[in-house]
This record gives structure tokens, C-alpha cells and sequence, in this order.
């Protein structure tokens, strides 16, 4: 059975030169959005403006500039003019970094905004940052930089085992989760990803994908959860093909899949 919600639209708003600040509508409030780590408060408001839509609430997953920096202003603008006059929520982890955050969500803890028909689980993705977290809810993930699509986040914090056992959750979440990411990395990380499994038929036909998605302004985004488990080759550390490219990469063996992890994370972070 599908765990889709039909009723749950989101749509991107480009900020820099390569975040996704995603927008989520709210089910039962139409006119109402959701933001999900907006880094820049301009596209955000002049997608507010162009659509004549309030923002309602804003998710954030982790305490990265990009993903934060628009917030101060958004709450400047939602003081004068939103539904929510000066009491925007603004959720995300336990993390003195984030200074703005009116609400905190801990692992497995469920994030509601009844007003809005929206209800998310939290979950708890060390890694790429200590306190990541990932939202998710209505067949959807946000899962900030932990996990892009055919590829993961940079190990900034965290270490291969705790990162390795994130991506193993995001993994076990049900094949047609909706993964939205906050990167449009897709069509790098497929560059890699064909470089550990060169013969992966599903990698190969989701870069031929891609590249058209790419060539026409399209994101790659979102991705699901059962496409990143054939073509993501940090998914797959338990796969023997991935495990045996990388331990061609070390020149050694490698004791499981968080070894093959961290070995593939290092080998990412120097390939061109
Ligand atoms: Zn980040």
C-alpha cells in the first residue's frame, strides 16, 4: 500500500547556487506554507508574494548557514503581515547554533501542526552535523544534507558508523518516500556513484534521466527512498560490488559497512 498523501504538494524555491528551500502546502489551509530550511529569505518571499500564499511555519534540519540564514528576516516580515503575527514556528533541533528556533523536536518525537494538517516524525540523523535531523511525514522526507539523491552529505561532525547508521534509517523508510534533499548535487553524485558500481544499470538509466531534467531547468528532486536504494551507492555499503570497489580504493579490507562508508565518504570528498 502506498504511504503517499495526495494531498501533500511541495514545491522548490531556488536560493544560491544550488539550495532547495522546499515549500510545503498546507493540507487544510490552502494559502498557507510550510518553509523547510531556508537559507535566504529573498526567493522565499518572492515566491510568497508571486503566489500570494503566508508562510505559516518554517522546519529547519540543521544549523548550517544555508539552510538557516534566511529565517531572522522571514520572522521581520511574518510580524508584519502573517496569519501568525509575531508567533511563527520555527522547528527544528536542540542545537545552540540555531539562536531563532522557538521549538525544539527530538528523535522520534512527532512534530504536529494540527492547524495546518501536517504531522511529521522526527528523526535523528547524525553526520553531516551533530544534531541533524530529518522530517518525516505524508510520504515525505526533508532530510536537509544528510542524504542527497545517489550520493550524502559531507561527514562535518559526526563519524562513519554514526553517519552510516542515519542513511541505514532513511533507508528502511517505506520505497515511495518522496526524498526531498537540500542540494541539486544529483547529477555529480551519479558521476561517483558510477565510479564505485560502473555496471549499475539503474545509476546508469537514472543519469540519462537527469541530464534531460537538468538540460531542461528541471530539479532532479525529488527523489524516492527505492530509487536511492539501487542507484546510491552510500546506501549499498552492504552490497558486495560496493564493498569490493572500495576496498580496491583502500588497498584493504574492510571489516562492514560502516568501514565501506567511511572509505566512500573520503573517496568522494577527493573526487573529481
Ligand atoms: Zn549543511
Amino acid at each position: 500500500m502506498s504511504n503517499l498523501d495526495p494531498h501533500l504538494h511541495v514545491r522548490p524555491v531556488r536560493a544560491f547556487a544550488d539550495n532547495y528551500i522546499w515549500l510545503i502546502e498546507a493540507p487544510k489551509r490552502p494559502g498557507l506554507l510550510v518553509a523547510v530550511d531556508p537559507g535566504d529569505a529573498a526567493p522565499v518571499l518572492a515566491e510568497l508574494a508571486r503566489s500570494g500564499a503566508s508562510l505559516a511555519a518554517i522546519l529547519l534540519t540543521h544549523h548550517h548557514p544555508d539552510h538557516i540564514g534566511g529565517v531572522p528576516e522571514l520572522l521581520r516580515h511574518a510580524a508584519l503581515r502573517g496569519p501568525n503575527a509575531g508567533a511563527l514556528p520555527v522547528i527544528g533541533p536542540e542545537d545552540a547554533r540555531i539562536t531563532t528556533l522557538t521549538r525544539a523536536v527530538h528523535d522520534a518525537e512527532r512534530c504536529e501542526l494540527p492547524d495546518l494538517g501536517l504531522s511529521f516524525e522526527t528523526l535523528a540523523v547524525p553526520g553531516h552535523t551533530v544534531s541533524h535531523i530529518a522530517f518525516y511525514g505524508h510520504g515525505a522526507l526533508f532530510c536537509g544534507d544528510t542524504l542527497f539523491s545517489a550520493g550524502c552529505g559531507r561527514m562535518f561532525e559526526g563519524n562513519p558508523t554514526q553517519m552510516n547508521a542515519s542513511l541505514t534509517k532513511l533507508r528502511n523508510l517505506p520505497p515511495d518516500t518522496r526524498v526531498y534533499c537540500g542540494h541539486e548535487y544529483t547529477a555529480a553524485n551519479l558521476r561517483f556513484a558510477l565510479a564505485v558500481e560502473p555496471a549499475n544499470d539503474a545509476a546508469l538509466d537514472y543519469q540519462g534521466e537527469v541530464e534531460r531534467l537538468r538540460a531542461a531547468g528541471e530539479p532532479s528532486l525529488p527523489s524516492t527512498v527505492g530509487l536511492e536504494t539501487r542507484v546510491n551507492p552510500f546506501l549499498r555499503c552492504d552490497q558486495a560490488g560496493v564493498a569490493k570497489s572500495a576496498e580496491i580504493h583502500a588497498g584493504k579490507r574492510l571489516a562492514g559497512p560502516a568501514e565501506v562508508f567511511g572509505t566512500l565518504r573520503a573517496w568522494k570528498d577527493g573526487f573529481r
